[in-house]
């Protein structure tokens, strides 16, 4: 299904992302799996996908950081020559109710999960313009359309999401790239195991499907949307989440 196609999945070392590049990867694409600093990780997901009989490559980035992503994009070209997948997926959270929420751990999560979106859409725009083809999915949450009280950093980036979504989908759509956004509600990863019971509990009454996300019902959405088979939606946002945010 996505035999010669080069994509390129930020935060790819663990939970969702991880699984968005052994699905793309078993797809047929060669899988550039970006990371921070879960380097032994990220080594793991390359060499799973390569007992697969599959490609991909670790690439260490900051995607908060504009300079570390153009290396990153500029790689990928010298390398492989070009990019017809990115998926926005990096994120991190730092909760806190306003009254305590420091004005780093505000500006921490934008950094990353709404300016390290922006630093990406940037280079794979470039690239994909020129291609006159390309697909990108950049991974939201049920947060950004609900909101949630201890969040106000996370809302935001994620609701951001959602606009830079539908603005980039009117820029690049006449050149057949199209650009959409999965929301995801509350998947069972290392960012929320963490929570406490009480709350994992009262989540789960605002579930439909009375049952928490696993990757693989993310990651099989991420797949559908870059394959051919998606070539008429953009702009979209998929809710993949029992049900929560309806
Ligand atoms: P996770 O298990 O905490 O994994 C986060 C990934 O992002 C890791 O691979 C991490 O890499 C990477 N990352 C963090 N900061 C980065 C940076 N500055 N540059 C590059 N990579 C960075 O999180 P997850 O639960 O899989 O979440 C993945 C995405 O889904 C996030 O955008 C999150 O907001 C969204 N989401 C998750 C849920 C959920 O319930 N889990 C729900 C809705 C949306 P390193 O370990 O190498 O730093």
């Amino acid at each position: 299904m996505l035999k010669d196609k080069v994509a390129i999945v930020t935060g790819a070392s663990r939970g969702i992302g991880r699984e968005i590049a052994l699905k793309l990867a078993s797809y047929g694409a060669t899988v550039i799996v970006n990371y921070c600093g879960s380097k032994e990780k990220a080594e793991e997901v390359v060499a799973y996908i390569e007992g697969q009989g599959g490609r991909a490559v670790t690439y260490q980035g900051n995607v908060a950081d504009a300079e570390s992503m153009k290396e990153m994009f500029a790689y990928v070209i010298k390398e492989f020559g070009r990019v017809d997948i990115l998926v926005n997926n990096a994120g991190i959270t730092r909760d806190n109710l306003i009254l305590k929420m420091s004005e780093e751990e505000f500006d921490a999560v934008i950094d990353t999960d709404l300016k390290g979106v922006y630093n990406c859409l940037k280079q794979a725009s470039r690239i994909m313009l020129k291609q006159k083809s390309g697909r990108i999915v950049n991974i939201s949450s049920v947060v950004g359309v609900l909101g949630n009280a201890g969040q106000v950093n996370y809302a935001a980036a994620k609701a951001g999401v959602i606009g830079m979504t539908k603005s980039l989908a009117r820029e690049l759509g006449s050149r057949g790239i199209t650009v959409n956004a999965v929301a995801p509600g509350f998947i069972e990863t290392e960012m929320t195991e963490t929570l406490s019971e009480n709350i994992k509990e009262n989540t789960l009454t605002q579930i439909p499907l009375k049952r928490f996300g696993k990757v693989e019902d993310v990651a099989e959405t991420v797949a559908f949307l870059v394959s051919d088979k998606a070539a008429y939606i953009t702009g979209q946002t998929i809710h993949v989440d029992g049900g929560m945010g309806m």
